[in-house]
């Protein structure tokens, strides 16, 4: 499995080590002015070989290094491992008198531990080598001072920290990966968990939505009608003569028919309503966000187009349904609600089937024209 990008934030880590790499170059220059009260060599020579010379050239390969970052973004490491490598032996080279300052040398595989890379700590454990070499054998001060057995000590303190370097990479790829594999897992789980929802509320036979699910739309959306922030209606819908069309063609037929029906009711509804089956042949159609009229008008759209559909699994018949229709009022709770709508419903029945019946609490409403 590979990495996530180890990109994030790079361009915040690579303004940091830019700043480091001003950091030490005002730090030397600090360490410089303060040798200058201590120092036996006239002002007139310690200040451009110690201070002038050395500043122009630190300054020179760090602004080298913010144009390297800005203009070859893809190689931003590679220049930052670089500049840091020529930062380390410029001031090495200096202060060739102050042999212990050779351990700067190892400031270039810091470096390159922020990248998270083996490439990169190994190019930088390279340059820190060559510096280490090239400083011996062309600094006559160093290569004085420091002796064979000195080199052969550096080298070996080099290959510990350069250990504990791929350790601590080796270590937070470990950690990379367990937290890639775990937010992988997490994300299978969130989508499972999201599929496992959406078949609890799923009727298997219509694909509508379920009883369990009309009960919690239902509750979330008369809380809303109670604050007044939606406009909320309930339709009940039974197959007319229903048992009759299972007697005569079996019961899988009436299946297809019952999957017609609901796929009619689907179509027909908009995104702000919600299409249910209560149970057995009776579906609730949940409508919001319209007047009266056009929830009655939707109803009876969805009525005219059922009766107008043929089934092959019934030999080419229609089926019916009859509707009751109810309005949501503020405070009225889904329990009358649905008391409304089914006592419309029975009327719808008693009245000769196939038609939208209202719940008698609407009657009264003044803008309904059916
Ligand atoms: P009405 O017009 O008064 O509603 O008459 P009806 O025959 O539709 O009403 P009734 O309640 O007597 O019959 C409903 C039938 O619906 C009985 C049952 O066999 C059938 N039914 C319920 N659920 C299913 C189902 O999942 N599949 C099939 N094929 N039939 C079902
Ligand atoms: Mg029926
Ligand atoms: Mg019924």
């Amino acid at each position: 499995m590979p990495l996530p990008s180890l990109e994030i934030n790079q361009a915040r880590w690579n303004r940091l080590l830019l700043k480091s790499y001003w950091a030490v170059l005002i730090i030397s220059v600090l360490l410089e002015c303060s040798f200058l009260l201590v120092t036996q060599l006239p002002a007139g020579e310690f200040i451009p070989s110690y201070i002038v010379r050395p500043t122009a050239i630190m300054a020179f390969i760090v602004v080298l290094a913010e144009i390297g970052v800005r203009y070859l973004p893809k190689h931003h490491d590679y220049v930052l491992i670089t500049s840091a490598t020529f930062l380390t032996v410029t001031i090495t080279a200096i202060h060739s008198s102050l042999e212990y300052l050779l351990f700067f040398l190892f400031f270039p595989i810091m470096i390159s531990i922020f990248y998270f890379q083996y490439k990169k700590l190994l190019f930088a454990i390279f340059n820190t080598v060559i510096s280490l070499l090239f400083l011996h054998a062309f600094n006559s001060d160093i290569h004085q001072r420091v002796s064979y057995v000195g080199v052969l000590t550096m080298a070996s303190i080099l290959l510990v920290y350069s250990g504990i370097a791929f350790g601590v990479l080796a270590r937070g790829r470990e950690l990379l990966k367990h937290l890639h594999t775990s937010y992988e897992s997490n994300q299978e789980l969130l989508v499972r968990t999201i599929l496992m929802d959406k078949l609890a509320k799923t009727d298997a036979l219509t694909d509508t939505y379920n009883h369990m699910a009309y009960h919690e739309f239902t509750d979330h959306l008369v809380v809303q009608a109670d604050n007044d922030r939606i406009s909320l209606y309930l339709a009940v819908m039974d197959i007319d003569n229903f048992k009759k069309v299972n007697d005569t063609y079996g019961h899988k037929a009436g299946d297809e028919v019952l999957r017609s029906v609901a796929s009619i009711a689907r179509s027909k509804a908009g995104i702000n309503d919600i299409v249910a089956r209560y149970g057995g042949e009776e579906f609730v159609l949940l409508f919001t966000e319209k007047s009266f009229q056009d929830a009655f008008d939707l109803a009876e759209e969805i009525r005219q187009a059922i009766a107008a559909t043929s089934h092959e699994a019934i030999h080419g018949l229609n089926v019916t349904v009859s509707i009751g229709l109810n309005a949501y009022s503020p405070g009225m709770g889904k329990e009358v609600l649905f008391q409304g709508a089914d006592a419309a419903l029975y009327d719808a029945k008693h009245s000769g089937k196939n038609r939208t019946a209202l719940a008698a609490s609407v009657y009264n409403n003044s803008n309904f024209k059916a």
